[in-house]
Formats: C-alpha cells, structure tokens, sequence
C-alpha cells in the first residue's frame, strides 16, 4: 500500500466541494498538505503549472480541479467545459510526469458513460455508446484525463490511477440555481419555500434516478484508493443505491421540515432516463458508503446555513 505519511500531497482544486473535502480527510493522514489557489496559479497555463511542479515537487497529487457544473450549465457552456477540463488534467498530468510524482489520483464523473448503458453501470460500459448529450462536452474531457492517466502508465510506467464519482453533494456545494447539481437546487428551493409557503419547483418529470454520495464519503474513498489501488482501469465510487428525483425532493423535504406542495417546470431536460454505478470493483478494494442520504442532507444542510457555499461556477 502507498502510505501518505510525512508526503508532499498536492490537492488541485481545494477551494471546490470535492478538493475541499479531501483536504479535510487528508488531516488524519500526517501528511504535508500542498493547495494552490486561483489567484496564484492558473491551472490552464501549462507554462505555470510546470513552474509550480517543479517548485513544490508534491510526491502525491488528488487531481480535484474541474469545471463543474449542472445540466442547464453543461448545456449552455460547451466550450469552456471541454476546453477548460482538458487542459487543466493535461498540464498537471503532464507535470506530475515530469517532476517525478509518485502517485496522482485523477477524479473524473460518472457522466463519462454512455446514455444507455446498462445499469447499474460497469466500469467496462466506457466508451460503448453515445453520451448523454446535454453534458458531453465533459464527459469527453474526463474522459480524455481517464485515459491521459493510462497512457502515462503505460508508456511512462507512472501510477496514475482514475476514479469515477456519481452524483456528489455537501458542504461546499454550489447553490446557483442556474448551474447547480439537483441536490443543493432541490435544498435551496425548500428553504426558500419554507419562508414563502410557495411550492416547490422541481425541472422535469421528478422520475428519473440518480445515486448520490455525500462528499466526505467521496474523500475518504480517494483517500483509500491512493493507499491501496495502483491499477490500468478506472474505479466507480457510489453509494450503491438510486432514488427518483421525486423521492429525492421528499426526502428533502422531509429533513428540512417543509410539507408544501411539489411542482413541475417540463420546459428543463430530464436528462439521463438513470444513473446508478456498479460499485463493486471498489467494493473488493474493502470500501463502502456511510452517509445514508438523509443524514448527508441535513449535514449539507447545515453548512449551507452556515455559508459554506459558492454561488456560481
Ligand atoms: P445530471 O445528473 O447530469 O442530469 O445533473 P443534475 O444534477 O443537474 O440533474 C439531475 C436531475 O435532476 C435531472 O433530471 C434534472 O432535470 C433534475 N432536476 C430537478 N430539479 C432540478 C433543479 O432545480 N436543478 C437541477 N440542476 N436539476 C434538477
């Protein structure tokens, strides 16, 4: 197993939910913990970013940094979600080849997978079929880093290795409603709703499925791939279950206090019919789930009353 102890951990991407979580998770590991923010690093400049490698030299890298962003957003900025996701894994793939990184983990998204595939889906369903096209635009570039990572491999013996998140969500989520995953939109809603005593808007018919994963969940699964996994194919990291974004709605409800009405606006997209991952290469790895989605709600919850959110992307 690769031990973290006393490293040099790199984590690209701290100031977003996933990076973030990660940075609390890493604590527990007796490691010297590397960030660089926006303002000082341009993780797009590849001259920068190889400036940066060289003077740091972190030992491990937790590749978080992406574009991120929900269905309508996917949706309206196709260029910046493949344009900026390409480059970003590209330069500290590249980098952390050359400054002679031991282990970098890439974090990707289970939208790399094909429309249809069969469900729950497989780590082998990549590149099968078509992509869902409302948010294609990141799934090729993720899809791009999965495979920058076992080319780097294969032709440079380097151990990168890949996981594939569903659905996350928590503290640090982004809360603007035009660009946010349905979880903290749903959140938002309700608390809105609370106050107002209006109903609650959810986009599309509330029948398709996702599998959500509280995000110190997410952490603590690529804490535990970067000791243990050191292998060519990508790794799912889910909860193993799905709901219909109608019980997700309730559920919500539920947790935040609010017995109102449920509305639909038909005019957004559904999107993929159902997304659940197969989850049981990570499984054998000796890892699950925690978090039961009601419990990951009201601690989401929390920390979006506290303040701890971002606006936009
Ligand atoms: P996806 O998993 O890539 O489709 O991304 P989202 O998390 O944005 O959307 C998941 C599902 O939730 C889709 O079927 C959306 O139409 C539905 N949904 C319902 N209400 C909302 C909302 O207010 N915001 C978002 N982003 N999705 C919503």
């Amino acid at each position: 197993p690769y031990d973290l102890t006393g490293k040099r951990v790199f984590v690209a991407g701290h100031r977003g939910m996933v990076g973030g979580a990660i940075v609390r998770r890493l604590a527990d590991e007796g490691c010297e913990v590397l960030t660089a923010g926006r303002d000082t690093l341009d993780l797009k400049d590849q001259a920068a970013v190889r400036g940066w490698f060289e003077a740091e030299r972190p030992q491990a890298v937790f590749l978080a940094a992406a574009k991120v962003g929900g269905i309508l957003a996917n949706d309206s900025f196709p260029a910046d979600f493949l344009y900026d996701n390409l480059m970003i894994e590209a330069n500290i793939i590249e980098a952390a080849h050359r400054t002679d990184c031991e282990k970098l983990l890439f974090l990707g998204s289970s939208c790399i997978y094909p429309k249809f595939a069969p469900q729950p889906i497989a780590e082998e369903s990549l590149l099968t079929g078509p992509l869902e096209p409302t948010n294609e635009w990141y799934a090729i570039a993720k899809i791009a880093g999965i495979k920058l990572a076992q080319a780097y491999r294969k032709q440079h013996g380097r151990d990168f290795i890949s996981a594939m998140p569903t659905n996350l969500y928590g503290p640090g989520d982004n809360y603007d409603l035009n660009s946010s995953h349905v979880v903290p939109a749903i959140i938002r809603k309700v608390d809105a709703a609370k106050r107002s005593g209006e109903p609650v808007m959810v986009w599309g018919t509330g029948t398709p499925r996702r599998e959500f994963l509280y995000v110190d969940d997410m952490a603590d699964a690529c804490v535990h791939l970067m000791k243990t996994y050191s292998d060519f194919e990508h790794v799912n990291v889910g909860s193993g279950e799905d709901v219909t974004i109608l019980e997700l709605t309730r559920t919500i409800m539920d947790v935040l206090g609010y017995d109102g009405e449920i509305v639909h606006d038909l005019t957004k997209p559904d999107g993929t019919p159902r997304k659940l991952m197969d989850v049981s290469r990570l499984a054998a790895l000796g890892w699950r789930a925690r978090t039961p989605l009601a419990e990951g709600i009201a601690g989401a919850y929390e920390a979006f009353k506290a303040g701890q959110y971002r606006e936009a992307v």
